[in-house]
């Protein structure tokens, strides 16, 4: 059994549709899939019901934007309850957040480079969660830039002089909130450095006692001595211990099925569904 639990579709960030996404699974002979865009449930139908017909099993989930103390940090969630109105709630208000800020760092950008707001919306024409690789690709094809990494390693990241933040809810508040609502709860990529800080093993445990459900230790973000201490700190707080290849399309390069989960940590998860 192959088993990738982060996907990304242009409901987000990614580069195709969700129907798309299941299709490229299909290709990569994953036998389960999960589509995690950042903060929108918007490609979920889509999604399962061509992994039905494909016969592929479908894990619905999101990517919650969090923060701790100012440190950005992603929730990982398996099948979020839908409808639940906190849950909606908690979304809208973060995706609202993204356009003001998006909104402004295009101001702030739009000043030195080829960029506006209308070059912004015509790249993110299927989104539903608008974030700075929507900037990337207006900025690639205004010439600025020539990938999106290359815009990233500049103006988009996180320590330049044009990088805004924008709201998320506090991480121990969403946890919470997810579990409490029947969803299953995973830190995505904990050790990765190249997005700014790391959060101490501290947090971790915080969240653990906030009904924390597992932690995404292989992910291309993280070297083999971050994978080491993951998969020990997980071990430790009785966490599920997950891996996924957190695929955008052609946005990046991670690729379906570059990490996977075992099929015991799939069961596990499973059997913590609220
Ligand atoms: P945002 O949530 O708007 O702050 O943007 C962060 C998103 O940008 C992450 O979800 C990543 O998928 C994406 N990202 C970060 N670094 C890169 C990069 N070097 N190339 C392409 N996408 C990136
Ligand atoms: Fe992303
Ligand atoms: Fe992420
Ligand atoms: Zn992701």
């Amino acid at each position: 059994m192959r088993i990738d639990l982060h996907t990304h579709s242009y409901v987000s960030d990614g580069t195709e549709s969700p129907a798309d996404v299941m299709r490229a699974a299909q290709a990569a002979n994953l036998d389960v899939v999960a589509l995690t865009d950042h903060d929108s449930m918007a490609g979920l139908e889509e999604a399962a019901e061509m992994a039905g017909g494909l016969g592929i099993n479908f894990v619905p989930g999101i990517e919650v934007s969090c923060t701790h103390r100012g440190i950005s940090i992603h929730v990982l969630a398996y099948w979020p309850d839908p409808s639940h109105p906190e849950i909606v709630a908690m979304l809208e208000r973060t995706r609202a957040a993204r356009i003001a800020r998006a909104q402004e760092m295009v101001r702030l950008i739009g000043a030195d480079y080829p960029l506006t707001w209308d070059d912004v919306v015509a790249h993110a024409g299927s989104a539903d969660t608008v974030g700075r690789p929507h900037l990337a690709d207006a900025l690639v094809a205004g010439g600025a830039f020539v990938t999106r990494d290359d815009a990233f390693a500049e103006v988009l990241a996180g320590n330049s002089a044009y990088y805004v933040p924008h709201y998320a809810p506090d991480v121990l508040d969403a946890v919470r909130t997810l579990r409490a609502t029947g969803a299953v709860p995973v830190f995505a990529h904990p050790g990765a450095d190249g997005r700014g800080q790391v959060v101490p093993t501290s947090v971790i445990e915080q969240m653990a006692s906030a009904g924390l459900v597992g932690l995404e230790v292989e992910h291309r973000d993280h070297s083999e001595v971050q994978r080491g201490r993951l998969a020990r700190v997980a071990e430790r707080l009785d966490l599920v211990h997950t891996g996924a290849s957190d695929y955008h399309g052609t946005g990046k390069l991670n690729q379906l099925g570059e990490n996977v989960t075992s099929p015991a940590a799939y069961k596990a998860l499973q059997a913590l569904r609220g």
